[in-house]
């Protein structure tokens, strides 16, 4: 059986950056959940859907297939056999895609996808829902959050550095306004699961995040 780690949390807790890390550590695929949204938001926004029109995004999302694979070890993901993996990582998509993610309809596409990854491999997957909703069974589920302040200057930082125009005061507000429709809206919540270790990276560095998720799960491995 396989054995499946859930990491879910609000946006820019560095859940991908530690996830990515601590599955290599452990030798796990990491599944980015939040990757596969964007995707299909992507294609949504291409499309110029009204997702607001249920028939209208039902349509539109038939024309969608979104897939993964490994590129020496990291996910790329496509969107109708394109590899979209650069392009999902702007703020309109972010925007939109917590906007898209709150409909069932676009749920439902992926939670075969997600599900059936984790029944074939040892994996680490991130997302909003991966240990209440996904893989309520995961053996180890960690809940991983920090502060906004903290969370709106690492994503200040990563933009800078990319050399993108910033506001660490927008920044703030658009992570602000994102936590809020991730667990305000009615389908899959961002919550954590009752038994998901809480860890807040707030004050902490990547590799004492990291260390702490993989220590965990040699311990849960070894039971
Ligand atoms: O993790 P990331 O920031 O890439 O996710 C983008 C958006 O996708 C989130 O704000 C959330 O609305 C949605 N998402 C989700 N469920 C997941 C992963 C992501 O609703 N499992």
């Amino acid at each position: 059986m396989s054995f499946n780690i859930a990491i879910d949390g609000p946006a820019g807790a560095g859940k991908s950056t530690i996830a990515k890390r601590a599955a290599k550590e452990l030798s796990f695929i990491y599944v980015d959940t939040g990757a596969m949204y964007r995707a299909i938001t992507l294609g949504l926004m291409r499309a110029g859907t009204r997702i607001e029109d249920a028939q209208e995004l039902a349509r539109a999302l038939e024309e969608i297939e979104v897939t993964i694979d490994y590129q020496d070890g990291v996910q790329q993901v496509y969107l109708n056999g394109e590899n979209v993996s650069g392009q999902i990582r702007t703020e309109e998509v972010s925007a939109r895609t917590s906007a898209a993610a709150a409909k069932p309809q676009v749920r439902a596409k992926l939670t075969d996808l997600q599900r059936e990854l984790a029944r074939r491999e040892n994996v680490l997957m991130d997302g909003r829902d991966i240990g209440t909703a996904i893989l309520p069974d995961a053996q180890l589920k960690i809940y991983l959050t920090a502060s906004v302040q903290t969370r709106a200057e690492r994503r200040y930082k990563e933009l800078c550095e990319r050399g993108e125009d910033c506001s660490l005061e927008e920044i703030a507000k658009e992570i602000e306004e994102r936590d809020y429709r991730d667990m305000h809206r009615e389908i899959a919540p961002l919550k954590q699961a009752e038994d998901a270790v809480l860890v807040d990276s707030s004050g902490m560095t990547v590799e004492e995040v990291t260390a702490r998720i993989v220590n965990l799960a040699r311990e849960r491995m070894q039971m």
